[in-house]
C-alpha cells in the first residue's frame, strides 16, 4: 500500500483507493471496479464528501425496511468487499439480512475469495456460489441464489448496476441502493436511494439499529410509507448544484450574501 500522510487534504478518499487496489489485488474487485470508484469519487466530492441529511434519512428508512423485511439479502459485489467487509457482516448480523455475493464481471474465483473475506470478517454464511441465471438480464449479474436474491422481499445494492435495479422492482422487490450519483439509473429506480460513501453510510446505519430494533413495527412502518424517494433525489441534486454555485462564487471572489 502507498503510505499516505495523514494531514493530506485527500487523505480518506486517497485511503479509499488504496482499499480498492488492494481489492483488485486480492483478487476480489475487477478492473472495472476501480472505474466505478473513480466515477464515485468524482460525485462525492460533488456532494461534499460528507453524509448529507436527507441521506441520513434514507439510511435511517433503509434501516426500518430491513428490520421489517421477511427476507431480507445484503448483496455484496467487488468493491463493497474491499471497502466495508466488516461492517457488510455487522449489519447482515444486526438485521438478520443474508449475504450474497453477486458480481457483474462474474468469476467462480472471485466468488470464492468474496465469500473467503467476508467469513474472515465474521460471516457465517455467504450465499452467491450455487447461483442459477434466475433474472431476465443478459449478464452475469442474471445469476442469483433462489433462497437468497430470488426470493428475497428487500435487497440492499451497494453500488448496484442499473439494469439489475430495475428488474429487481419489476419482480416486485424493494430495492435500496446506495450510490453517490443521483443521476443514475440506479438511484432513479432504487425504492430507497442513499445518497453516500458506503464507507460513511454503512457506520452510520450500524449506529441507528438499536434505536430502531426498540421501536414496534407499526412505528417502523410509519416511517417507511411517510418516505418519499423523489424528495431525497432532488435534495442530493440541489446540494451539488449548491456546492458549485459556491465554489463558482469563490472563483470569482463574491462574497456569500448571508441576508
Ligand atoms: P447505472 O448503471 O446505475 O446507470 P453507472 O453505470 O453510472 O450506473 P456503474 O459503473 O454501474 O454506474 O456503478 C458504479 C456506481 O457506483 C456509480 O454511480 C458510482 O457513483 C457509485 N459508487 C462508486 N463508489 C462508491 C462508493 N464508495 N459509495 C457509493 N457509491 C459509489
Ligand atoms: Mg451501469
Amino acid at each position: 500500500m502507498t503510505e499516505i500522510p495523514k494531514n493530506h487534504p485527500r487523505y480518506e478518499s486517497l485511503m479509499t483507493r488504496e482499499q480498492i487496489n488492494a481489492g483488485v489485488d486480492k483478487g476480489m474487485t475487477s478492473r472495472q471496479g476501480l472505474l466505478a470508484q473513480g466515477r464515485g469519487e468524482a460525485f462525492d466530492y460533488l456532494i461534499g464528501e460528507q453524509t448529507i441529511e436527507s441521506a441520513n434519512y434514507a439510511e435511517a428508512v433503509a434501516v426500518c425496511l430491513l428490520l421489517l423485511a421477511e427476507n431480507p439479502v445484503i448483496s455484496v459485489n467487488g468493491n463493497a468487499a474491499a471497502l466495508a467487509p466488516a461492517e457488510l457482516v455487522t449489519l447482515s448480523q444486526l438485521t438478520g439480512a443474508k449475504l450474497e455475493v453477486n458480481l457483474f464481471h462474474r468469476t467462480e474465483e472471485r466468488i470464492q475469495k468474496i465469500i473467503a473475506e467476508l467469513k474472515e470478517n465474521g460471516a457465517d454464511v455467504v450465499l452467491g456460489e450455487n447461483a442459477e441465471p434466475l433474472l431476465p438480464l443478459e449478464h452475469e449479474r442474471a445469476k442469483v441464489e433462489r433462497e437468497g436474491i430470488y426470493d428475497a422481499d428487500v435487497i440492499f445494492v451497494p453500488l448496484e448496476d442499473g439494469d439489475r435495479c430495475q428488474v429487481l422492482g419489476d419482480m416486485k422487490k424493494l430495492v435500496i441502493a446506495v450510490d453517490l450519483n443521483p443521476l443514475s439509473r440506479t438511484a432513479q429506480s432504487a425504492h430507497v436511494s442513499i445518497v453516500d460513501n458506503l464507507k460513511r453510510a454503512l457506520p452510520n446505519m450500524i449506529d441507528m439499529i438499536p434505536e430502531f430494533k426498540n421501536m414496534n413495527e407499526a412505528d417502523l412502518w410509519e416511517i417507511v410509507e411517510a418516505y418519499d424517494n423523489k424528495v431525497v433525489l432532488v435534495d442530493a441534486i440541489e446540494t451539488i448544484k449548491e456546492n458549485l454555485t459556491a465554489k463558482q462564487n469563490e472563483v470569482l471572489g463574491i462574497e456569500k450574501d448571508d441576508s
